[in-house]
C-alpha cells in the first residue's frame, strides 16, 4: 500500500513554472510550485519533495 505516497490530483501550467495539487494518504491537499525546468519526473516518482506536515515522512 502507499502509506506515505501523495497522488497527484492536477497539474497546472503556469507563468512561474508548475502548480502541483496532491492528495497525500491522510486526504490533506497540498499545493507545490514545481519551477519551470524541472522536469517533474523526480517529483512523481519519489515525492520526496511533497512531504506532508501532519504525517510527515
Ligand atoms: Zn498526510
Amino acid at each position: 500500500m502507499n502509506t506515505n505516497a501523495n497522488t497527484i490530483v492536477s497539474l497546472h501550467t503556469t507563468s512561474e513554472g508548475v502548480v502541483v495539487w496532491s492528495r497525500c494518504s491522510c486526504g490533506r491537499l497540498q499545493m507545490v510550485l514545481v519551477p519551470s525546468g524541472f522536469d517533474g519526473k523526480g517529483l512523481a516518482a519519489g515525492g520526496h519533495d511533497i512531504q506532508c506536515p501532519h504525517c510527515g515522512s
